[in-house]
């Protein structure tokens, strides 16, 4: 006797949807989570693949592992041969699909973390949205191409983080043949406006909306479809409304999402047919150069412009500069090229630098290339002086955002990006610092259920603390 084995599970292709406009699942291959050069798996046991619906567990452990294996398949072609996760995650990504109760979820360098939190009688499980689990792959995919991103001291290194989380997301989304179409509908072949695909969960913004009205956008968590201009994140403050720039960054993540959307839907309008293939095409080219990008790119303050920098020299290296126009337009009308800057990375520039770029490797050292900085503990409520690693390489391009009044921004220096990073987590109330390393006058956050993503601990190098970072979230 056979038993007949079903080949398929019906899945979410990008986000649950908001409670009142909730999408339909779609029936979906069985994913295939163990494939190179980023297996992933689940710690929860594989259920029965016999088309269970929303709200089950089942459904929910489909979802996780179609989105898992979508983020996988996003990057591999992407990413230069030997790229592998983080040494300390180990040879698979695993994913823990209930955590714990909250509306959020991690990447830890151990694995991902989704948690799950009842709001108005709807339970709402990161792990069922593809959203969320493509944007923390996204996190272990950058970690594995640049681990010196994960402990930099910088708003801005780690807002191109967030960014590329959401990238993840918006390029896996571009994966299906039934997106792509149902977005060129949407915006009538204009993918800059709004779209399902510009629109980051929903389903998540809508429950984080319930007891903060305005932490996220009306309609979602994030949108990549946005007007946001650069400020330097030094100037902004550590918090605010969903419709301000702040030095978050998540927040400030929004500036450079947005110009890559803008850069999809450029390159998307110089393809010769209009129409789903060609909007596969356009995504492929734009992952591709970012990926090129942020191999190479410097770990710096103005870390924007560096990355931008580097997408338009590698459009320069792949394809003789065709999406040039696209590139520096984006990066403009966001602010994260000034004009100047935009106008002096020239082909015989790029020719000139081409030799750094193309020795660049993904991987390498955690710390290589960052400078140690020290500041003063007491301020912080810590009992020693206290180490940062502050973005300190040397800059290939010398380039940087756009001053708002005119011109271009002189970037920080590295030690003030550090300090004003560190005052950030501490306004924030996003560190932690273990009771033996506190000084007597408590300003800790006392909210103990407040996700910390860095914490304070005993320097391995020298004398006194260092901060660490724990996770992106
Ligand atoms: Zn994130």
């Amino acid at each position: 006797m056979t038993v007949q084995q079903t080949s398929m599970v019906s899945v979410y292709e990008d986000d649950p949807g908001d409670p009142l406009k909730i999408n339909p699942p779609i029936p979906h291959p069985v994913p295939q989570l163990d494939t190179q050069p980023f297996p992933t798996a689940i710690a929860e046991t594989a259920p029965q693949p016999n088309g269970a619906g929303p709200g089950t567990e089942a459904f929910r452990y489909w979802v996780a592992a179609d989105a898992l294996s979508r983020a996988g398949q996003t990057w591999a072609p992407l990413v230069p041969a030997g790229t592998q996760w983080h040494s300390t995650v180990g040879r698979a990504l695993t994913a823990n699909l209930n955590a714990g109760k909250d509306l959020n979820a991690f990447y830890d360098r151990e694995g991902l973390w989704f948690f799950r939190r009842t709001v108005a009688g709807v339970t709402v499980a990161a792990c069922e949205s593809p959203e969320v689990v493509e944007h923390e792959t996204g996190h272990a995919i950058l970690d594995a191409l640049r681990p010196q991103l994960f402990n930099t001291a910088s708003a801005e290194t780690a807002a191109l983080h967030e960014a590329f989380g959401d990238i993840s997301a918006l390029l896996s989304s571009l994966r299906l043949e039934s997106l792509r179409v149902e977005v060129l509908a949407e915006t009538q072949g204009d993918l800059e406006l709004s779209s399902r695909m510009s629109r980051m969960a929903e389903q998540l913004g809508w429950a984080i909306r319930q007891g903060h009205p305005d932490a996220v956008d009306p309609d979602c968590l994030r949108n990549l479809s946005n007007s946001f201009f650069y400020h330097d994140p030094v100037q902004l403050p550590p918090n605010g409304p969903a419709n301000t720039l702040s030095s978050e960054p998540h927040s400030f993540s929004r500036v450079f999402s947005a110009a890559f959307l803008k850069i999809i839907a450029g390159i998307f309008r110089q393809q010769d047919l209009q129409d789903q293939a060609g909007l596969a095409r356009a995504a492929e080219i734009a992952g591709q150069l970012l990926v090129d990008a942020v191999v190479a790119a410097p770990v710096v303050s103005a870390y924007y412009a560096q990355v931008a920098g580097h997408m338009i020299a590698a459009d320069q290296h792949r394809n003789g500069g065709a999406h040039g126009r696209s590139l520096r337009s984006a990066f403009i009308r966001h602010g994260i090229l000034s004009l100047e800057a935009a106008t002096s990375i020239t082909e015989s520039e790029v020719a000139r630098r081409g030799a750094g770029i193309a020795e660049a490797t993904p991987g390498g050292g955690d710390d290589q290339g960052l400078t140690a900085v020290t500041v003063h503990g007491a301020t912080y409520d810590v009992a020693q002086p206290l180490t940062l690693s502050a973005p300190a390489q040397e800059r290939r391009f010398g380039i940087a955002g756009s001053d708002p009044a005119g011109g271009t921004l002189r970037p920080a220096d590295p030690e003030r990006v550090a300090t004003s990073y560190l005052e950030d987590l501490f306004r924030r109330g996003r560190v932690q610092v273990p009771e033996e390393h506190r000084t007597e006058t408590t300003l800790v956050d006392d909210n103990p259920s407040r996700l910390k993503t860095h914490e304070i601990v005993r320097s391995t190098t020298g004398e006194g603390f260092a901060l660490i970072r724990r996770c992106f979230d």
